[in-house]
């Protein structure tokens, strides 16, 4: 598959040549298919916020490159414009930015600056807030008569309803009790399955995206420390640990239980898999009978 972004030794300090000097991303490369729903992990202060405004053009890299379908957006004439329509990026705490009256005018919002008809900036919000579960007795509500998580749907629905290529959400579940938080790790991951969206989904937390992306990419001090699929990235759990990234529990139990002697493989990484793997290993050892002798 094409590489719908690709950066290429990106660099970027933050009040260069002052005091207040930061180094925030150093040397990252990385491509991303089209269709592929990417999770960018990394402890707080790592770059993530950094790096995700550099894909749709709103931090320029101090030094790098960075291509859009095939494009490099830097050359001169490139329109940025374009570019953050292709690439919806919804903000940390996204609610914070719903202002208008009601839930359908505020998702019209974005799509309003587009250059549509009226007829398409209706028929996109409608569209969009179908993706994100929201029907149609929710578009006169006020934003404030919503829950958490129903603030944060309309706020993605916004960025939706201007058709682009790319979602990048920046920690989407933070500040959500763990209902709001699946609900809305489920849509994501239900935009992705449907539309087959290219999506990067920023976190924190290994827990939240493992068992829903097809790739992990690590960041650590502004480097790129693993890029891989969840797998391949927790069989360094251990050196996860030490970047203050704990690898979900499952991760922990799986290796615990390896160690006290149950074959079990090594790479797994969700509850399912777990179960059935410590099921299987049962079965085969006893014949079905819920018993373990190393
Ligand atoms: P993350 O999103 O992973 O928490 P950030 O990209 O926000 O990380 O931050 C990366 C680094 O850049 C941190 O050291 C942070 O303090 C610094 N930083 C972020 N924003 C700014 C800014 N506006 N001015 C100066 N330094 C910043
Ligand atoms: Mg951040």
């Amino acid at each position: 598959m094409a590489a719908i972004i690709k950066a290429t030794d990106l660099n970027y300090v933050y009040s260069e040549g002052t005091a207040f000097e930061q180094h925030a991303l150093r040397q990252v490369n990385f491509e991303i298919p089209e269709g592929q729903f990417v999770g960018l992990i990394g402890h707080t202060g790592s770059g993530k916020s950094t790096l995700i405004q550099h894909l749709n053009g709103l931090i320029r890299a101090t030094s790098g490159t960075l291509e859009f379908e095939g494009e490099n957006i830097y050359q001169s004439g490139y329109d940025m414009k374009k570019l953050r329509s292709k690439v919806g990026l919804v903000f940390q705490y996204p609610e914070h930015q719903l202002f208008e009256i009601d839930v359908f005018s505020d998702v019209c919002f974005g799509p309003k600056n587009m250059g549509w008809s009226k007829e398409e900036i209706e028929a996109n919000a409608k569209q969009a807030l179908t993706m994100v579960g929201l029907d149609e007795s929710f578009y006169d509500l006020s934003p404030f008569e919503l829950s958490g998580g129903q603030k944060r749907r309309v706020a993605i629905a916004g960025v939706l309803a201007m058709k682009p290529h790319v979602l990048i959400l920046d920690e989407p579940t933070a500040g959500l009790d763990p209902k709001g938080r699946d609900e809305i790790l489920d849509e994501v991951a239900e935009l992705h399955r449907k539309y087959h969206m290219t999506i990067v989904l920023v976190s924190h937390s290994m827990e939240d995206v493992a068992k829903y992306v097809d790739r992990l990419l690590v960041m650590n001090h502004g480097e790129k420390v693993f890029d891989g699929t969840p797998r391949e990235v927790f069989r360094h759990y251990k050196e996860l640990e030490a970047i203050g990234l704990a690898a979900p529990q499952v991760t922990y139990l799986v290796h615990g239980l390896r160690e006290a002697g149950m074959p079990i493989d090594e790479d797994i990484t969700t509850i399912e898999e777990a179960k059935q793997a410590i099921l299987g290993a049962f079965s085969r050892q006893s014949g079905g009978k819920m018993r373990w002798t190393k």
